[in-house]
């Protein structure tokens, strides 16, 4: 049995401004249909907007969905999605300080960030838009008044489709890393057998925890930075960077999953 997880937007999704392959995501349709093959979504989408993707760009649906970065998981059998209550007890149980309206609390006044609407809340999910170019400041402030406190994991990262900033408070036992650690052992899959791809931001975590990185071909300069530095200082560490070449395809998006998929024999 192996894993292939990947991250949705401007990864599996050709929703960026660099051309896609038409071709990408039906062959990733047709190669992903396999008995030994777990085919996990870890994105920042909630449920609705993931179905919303699957529509719209007619990816397949997945076998498990790590959605809402990660504190929430999803199995899809039988044409249903089943929610993973073991999965919520496991954060409960593991962030046991974890308060999301004590952290309202703290930083609903702190200027410069605004709470982002109900559906992309969750008992586990405490999120905000924020103001990208004064992010130095809020950062500053938001670290002051809450790290530390809440068993919290304060992840940041750039919308680059609209310019917003997004600032989530998570428990630390519950972030795409976390999520994808949880369903690699419950599927028995050992950490070397697990393919993640990821194009930006909170990609970083999963790409730098011992699963086999994939990056695709558009992955922001910053992540394609961090992910050599964390290779140089660790040199078990095992990324691929997708640059074209596979099936005649460009490397970018799905076209970039398959790349790396391909490097590590998963397909
Ligand atoms: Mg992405």
């Amino acid at each position: 049995m192996k894993i292939l997880a990947t991250d949705l937007d401007r990864t599996l999704l050709p929703n960026g401004s660099w051309p896609a392959d038409a071709a990408a995501i039906p062959l990733f349709n047709e190669l992903t249909r396999r008995d030994d093959l777990v085919v996990v979504y870890v994105t920042g989408r909630n449920l609705r907007l993931t179905e919303e993707a699957i529509a719209h760009f007619g990816v397949r649906e997945p076998d498990v969905l790590c959605g809402d970065v990660g504190t929430s998981i999803r199995k899809y059998r039988d044409g249903k999605w089943h929610f993973d209550e073991g999965w919520s007890e496991h954060v409960r149980r593991a962030s046991p300080r974890w308060n999301a309206a004590a952290i309202h609390a703290l930083v609903a006044d702190i200027a410069g960030i605004r709470l982002q609407e109900a559906e992309h809340l969750n008992p586990f999910k405490q999120s905000y838009y924020t103001d990208h170019g004064d992010r130095a400041r809020i950062l500053a402030e938001v670290d002051a008044r809450v790290k530390g406190r809440f068993d919290e994991a304060i992840v940041y990262s750039f919308d680059s489709l609209d310019g917003k900033g997004l600032l989530d408070f998570l428990p630390a036992s519950a972030t795409k890393l976390t999520s994808l650690e949880y369903v690699a052992e419950e599927y028995g899959v050992p950490r070397g057998e697990v393919v993640f791809c990821g194009d930006s931001g909170n990609d970083i975590f999963p790409l730098t925890a011992g699963f086999r990185g994939v990056l695709v071909r558009n992955a922001d300069d910053q992540l394609v930075a961090e992910v050599r530095e964390a290779m140089a200082a660790n040199p078990a560490l095992k990324a691929y960077f997708a640059k074209g070449g596979y099936r005649g395809l460009s490397g970018y998006y799905t076209s970039g999953v398959l790349e790396g998929a391909d490097f590590y024999g998963v397909l």
